[in-house]
Order: C-alpha cells, then structure tokens, then sequence
C-alpha cells in the first residue's frame, strides 16, 4: 500500500497561505512522494539517483548532464525510512492502470488531509499516473507548475474536496 508524508519544514509554510486556510480549518499540510529521478522523466540537470545495491547500501549516482544534485535523492540516501517510502510508492504504482492508482492513493489518504503537496520527491512518471490525480477528487488550487530547472511538470498542491 502507497503511503503519504507528513508535511516538512518547507510545505508547512503553507499554512500560512491565506487563499488556504479555509481548507486547514482542523486539517493539515501532507506530501506525496515518489523516488527521486527514477520517476522523473523529464529529469535533466536535477538528475540523480539514490541506488541501491545488493547489500541494501545506498549511494548517490548522478546523470550524465547532472549540474545541480537532486536534493530529495541525497535524503533518500541518508535516510532508510524516506527511501523506503517512497520506492514502495513508485514500485506500487507503477504497476496499476489509472482507475487503480486512484483507489490506492484515496485508500492511504489520510483522514485530516486538508492540502497536499503532490511531489515534494518524484515526478509525473507516465500519463496514466498524471491523469489518476487529475481525474481523482480533488480541487486543484495551483496550476501544474513547469520548474524552470528542467521545463517538465514537478509538482502541484491540491485541497481535499471539502
Ligand atoms: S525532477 Fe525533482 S525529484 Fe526528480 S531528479 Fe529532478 S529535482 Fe529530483
């Protein structure tokens, strides 16, 4: 089962959005993320990967073009929990068509889920995924945002319908 994250230092800013608050009223601020690069496949001079080898020790191995080292595969370096997370949400989800990726993200919604930020780690890795969250229920309240890094869709934050 695919699991969400609660919020880091960072997205927890979001509470303060004012357009927001009306959807935090008793809620809170969640991720979902997905290993780094390995889901990114628009990943150019981000790239880089946590890999693992068969004695389950984890190193950092960039791209070819790599310029600036993906700051969420270096965590998933370091920490084991992070890594498993979300190489199980990859790992799940890869496998599923676009229905089944909905009833497994809406099965491990959290109940107090009030805004998430989808992709703290990770990316769009197939159509089939994209289309899941923009055909699930929720309201999107930011447009999918194109990083100026690598020009592919990143990341988006979305509300849980109310
Ligand atoms: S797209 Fe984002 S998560 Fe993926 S490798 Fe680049 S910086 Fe990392």
């Amino acid at each position: 089962m695919v699991a969400w994250s609660e919020a880091n230092a960072k997205i927890e800013a979001l509470q303060t959005v004012e357009s927001l608050t009306q959807y935090l009223e008793g809620k809170k601020v969640y991720s979902f993320d997905l290993l780094s690069g390995f889901s990114c496949p628009f990943a150019k001079e981000c790239l880089s990967k946590a890999t693992e080898n068969s004695e389950g020790k984890r190193t950092i191995k960039d791209g070819p073009h790599t310029k600036f080292r993906c700051f969420s595969a270096s965590q998933e370096v370091q920490y084991t929990g992070v890594y498993n997370r979300r190489k199980n949400n990859l790992d799940s989800l890869s496998k599923l068509d676009t229905k089944e990726m909905i009833k497994e993200i809406l099965a491990a919604m959290p109940k107090d889920v009030g805004v998430c930020r989808i992709h703290v780690a990770g990316d769009f890795f197939n159509e089939k995924y994209f289309l899941a969250w923009k055909e699930s229920r929720f309201c999107l309240v930011n447009s999918w945002r194109t990083t100026e890094r690598h020009g592919s869709v990143e990341s988006v934050t979305i509300v849980a319908e109310k």
